[in-house]
This record gives structure tokens, sequence and C-alpha cells, in this order.
């Protein structure tokens, strides 16, 4: 069967055809009716071309059984499957009403409210799905459906699923991106895994590609954007993405931020699960955590997470320790290079308020009290040092016994919890926290305001089997704002010339 159209007034399973609702790259789909009870339904039939190949259609049927045994709420109910007389597979789903989320993003960006509900609702039944071992691999607006509800509450349904992996043989992923142009449409939601063909896609593949989506839904357009297939794939796997702030300043911070570290080139950078993504999305988590790739120099900048933890007036700014580097002097450009100093060990890091770092720091004078004797900053030839006030982030971390370092030059501030105190509005500084059986982890401070940060080390464990046990070898630390006051504060040297 070629022609489209030619099943009208068919009856395929218990349904007579009715129309044609449209023709995708794996398929015809057409709307068809229950002739007695009435119910309409969305019946999808695999192209001839495809159904010619035994294996393509073996895991279209696994596939269609596996989206039924998922039943979330959230994903296209599928209510039968089977083959037409004259061979052709087929799959029944329910029909959907509304609008597709690509209409809605057509129309421009979407309130914060929005993207948090219909991010939420697709964490949920993706997550679902990858608990029973099945991964999407083509999450684009297209494929999700906007449901109109009575009570107008958006109601998300995400269709297709299985696709990419169905038209993927068995030799992995080579196949999806040589067919990428024919069957899969835009690559623009591709994960950088994904664009390079890697054999093995797992269930992160999904989670890059719904941050693409709730990026483009906020920012109204989608991270990376080019002429070619090609000029694409090369941004996906190594272009850094424009911060969403960028595009949408007044999208919430953490929900930004969450997007943002979904983004991460290396899959283990990104959130492990759809769960930890929902709850970093909707704010349940306060600050986002990204183990770090040893050695990568792109994947710090896109595997920050960031969290604006509230205000905290310090009672140690007097003696708390100071710092200072190129960028709090005038000297732009330094932030990049933060970030191309992945560490030799893998690290988790954490970015605090990254994405409220203004871009332009304002230049003033630095109060001389607040700089530490005697080593002077260094000379700026243009412009000159600017004034700040200063702003002390505390680091507290449990179990307890672990200490602060500081990245640049190692140099161990104490047992936290440790106050430091920085220049207010300044670049971002790094730090380590180490404490022996624990995962070391490497955080990056901004410090636009005061800040306590409290992170929960994850201690050591031999290496997970990868796929859906990745959660557990890259576990998050959850960092919450403490309450716990230092027992000393650390008398920093600080100026120090920064080594990034
Ligand atoms: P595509 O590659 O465009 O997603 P599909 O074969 O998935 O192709 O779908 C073709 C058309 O049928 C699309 O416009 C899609 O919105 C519509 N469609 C698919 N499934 C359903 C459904 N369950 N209910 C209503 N419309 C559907
Ligand atoms: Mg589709």
């Amino acid at each position: 069967m070629t022609a489209t159209g030619s099943l009208i007034n068919q009856t395929i399973g218990n349904y007579r055809v009715t129309s044609l609702l449209g023709e995708g790259g794996m398929g015809v789909v057409y709307l068809a009716q229950h002739p007695v009870i009435g119910r309409k339904v969305a019946i999808k039939l695999l192209h001839a071309v495809l159904a010619r190949d035994q294996d393509i259609v073996s895991r279209f049927f696994n596939e269609a059984r596996a989206i039924h045994m998922i039943a979330h709420e959230n994903i296209v109910e599928i209510l039968d499957f089977g083959q037409t007389t004259d061979g052709q597979p087929y799959f029944i789903m329910e029909y959907l009403t509304g609008e597709s989320l690509s209409d809605a993003v057509n129309r421009g960006p979407m309130p914060a409210q929005d993207v948090e509900t219909i991010g939420a609702q697709m964490c949920r039944a993706l997550g679902a799905a990858h608990a029973k071992g099945i991964v999407h691999r083509d999450l684009k607006p297209h494929n999700v459906q906007l449901i109109d509800k009575a009570d107008g509450a958006i109601h998300v349904k995400i269709l297709d699923f299985g696709v990419a992996k169905i038209l993927a043989s068995p030799d992995g992923a080579q196949s999806v991106k040589t067919r990428t142009g024919s069957l899969m449409g835009t690559p623009l939601y591709m994960s950088p895994e994904q664009c390079k063909g890697a054999g093995t896609l797992d269930h992160r593949t999904d989670i890059y590609s719904l941050g693409v989506m709730l990026f483009e839904m906020f920012a109204g357009r989608p991270p990376f954007m080019a002429e070619g297939v090609g000029e694409l794939f090369a941004k996906h796997m190594l272009e850094e993405p424009t911060p969403l702030l960028d595009f949408a300043p007044t999208a919430p911070p953490h929900m930004a931020a969450a997007i943002m570290k979904s983004l991460a080139k290396e899959p283990r950078d990104r959130f492990q699960t759809m769960e930890e993504f929902r709850k970093a999305l909707v704010g349940e988590v306060k600050l986002a955590v990204a183990p770090a790739r040893p050695g990568g120099p792109r994947q710090l900048s896109a595997a920050f997470g960031a969290q604006t933890l509230p205000p905290k007036a310090s009672t140690t700014l007097s003696s708390a320790s100071s710092e200072i580097d190129d960028e709090s002097l005038g000297r732009p450009g330094r932030r990049k290079r933060l970030f191309a100093i992945a560490g030799s060990v893998a690290v988790a890091v954490v970015v605090i308020g990254f994405l409220v770092l203004p871009k332009d720091h304002p230049k003033a004078e630095m109060p001389q009290a607040a700089l530490p004797a005697p080593a002077p900053p260094p000379p700026a030839p243009t412009l000159a040092p600017p004034v700040k006030k200063t702003v002390t982030i505390r680091f507290e971390a449990d179990p307890a016994g672990s200490h602060l370092f500081r990245k640049k030059d190692d140099k161990d501030l104490g047992e936290v919890p440790v106050d430091v105190q920085l220049p207010k509005g300044g670049s971002t500084s790094e730090y380590l926290l180490r404490l022996g059986g624990y995962r070391e982890v490497a955080l990056v401070a901004d410090p636009s305001s005061d800040r306590t940060l409290h992170v929960s080390l994850n201690k050591l464990a031999p290496p997970a089997p990868a796929g859906n046990d990745a959660s557990k070898k890259h576990g998050a630390h959850h960092a919450t704002t403490g309450g716990k006051h230092p027992r000393s504060p650390v008398d920093e040297d600080g100026l120090a010339t920064p080594s990034f």
C-alpha cells in the first residue's frame, strides 16, 4: 500500500477508516471510528517499504507492546496492533485532539508556568518509559500533543515512542544518522551522542532532547540553529549553548539552570534521570549538580547546574577570605577559560548562581579595606580596577570532615563549614570539596550575593553498569541552604593570579 488515502472506508481492526490525518517518516496515520461504539482512533500503518523489513516489523510490534505496557497518562495510549489483510503492520492509538507542541511553540515563547507544566509531565512520562527500558530518541515538539481539556488545564501526550529506535538498525546510531534526513526530519533536537553516531544510546539522549525543547519553549528558538545538518551536528557536539537567560531573561533561574544542565554534551553531565530533571525544573531540588567528564574542554560550560540561593547576611565578613581574579579586574573573557579547567579526575560540579552572573561587571574601585594586603591587583592596561563590595560564600557539607580547597592553587582552606569572602559581582571562582572515600565535588561560586552552599557528598562506589543505573553512579548532590555556622572563618590570602 503506497498511495495515501487508499484505505479510506476500509476496516482495520474493528474501526472504519474515515480520513487521512497525516503522513510521517514511519508511516501513514488515519482517523478511524468504531461503527457501533463511535469511538475515534488514530491508526498508524507502517510504510510499505519498511514493512518489507522483517526486523523493522518485529521491532515495530515490540515497541507498540512496550508502550502499551507503560500505560502512562502522558503517553499516547496504544489500543491494539496487528496486520492488515494484505500484511501491512499497524497499531491503533487513542485519537488525540488539541494541537501539537510545535504549533504552540511557533506562536512564540511560552509562559514559565506552561513550560513547567509541560516539562514536568514529560519528565514523568519519559521517566516511566525509561523505567521500562524504552527510550524515545526522537523527541521534538511535533511529537508532543497538547490535549484539549474541558477545564483548560494543559495535558501532554507524547507520540511516536520508540520510532528512532525502530529506525535504527542493530548496528546502532550510524543508521540514525544516515537516515536522519529522510526519516527523522530535523536534527534540531538530537543529542550530541546521536549526532556523533554513538553505537549505544541510553535514556539520557531523551534528557538532552527534552532540554532542547524546553529551551525553545522559553526562548522561542532552539539552542542551536544552522543552515545545514552537518553544521547542526557539529554545534550539538561541540558548541556551548548560549545561556537560556540571554534569550529569555525573565525565565525563572532555577528552570533555566535545569535546562542548561540537561544540554550538557556528555550524558554523565546531565541529569541522570527524568525525575532528577523534573525536580530541578519545578524547584523541588534547590541545586543542580553535574558530575564532570575528566579532560574535556567544553563540558563544564554545558554541565553547570545553577541555583541562586537566598542571600544571607554574613557575620564573618571582616575575617573571611577574599579573592580577586582577572574578570573582576575588568579583563573579560576569562569566564570561558574557566570552563576549560576540567580536572584530571572525575568531579561533580556545582555552579552557584552562575546564570545570574552579570555579563558586564560594573567597573568601580575596590575598597582597600576589603583587599588583603599586600599584593596589589594585577594591572589592567586600559580599564581601572573595579571597586567591589564583598560577599561571603559559606560552604557546608555532609558528612562532616571534608576540606575545602581553592582550585587554582589547591590551597586547603580548612574543614567545612568554611566562609570565603569574594569581591561582590566578581567572576566565578572554583573550589573543591574533598573527603576520603567520597567523590570530589567541584564548586563554582558566583559571588553576586551572599550565599550558603550545602553539599551532600556521594560515596565513591565501584562503577555501575551503564544504562538506567547511571543515576546511582552519578547521584546528585542535593544542596540546600544550611543553618550551620563555621567554626572559624578562613583567612584566605586572596589576590593570587587566577590559574584559569
Ligand atoms: P510525523 O513524522 O509527522 O510525526 P506521524 O506518522 O507520527 O508523522 O504522524 C502523522 C500525522 O498524524 C501527524 O500530523 C500527527 O500529528 C498525526 N497523528 C499521529 N498520531 C495521532 C493521534 N494519535 N491522534 C491524532 N493525530 C495523530
Ligand atoms: Mg509523529
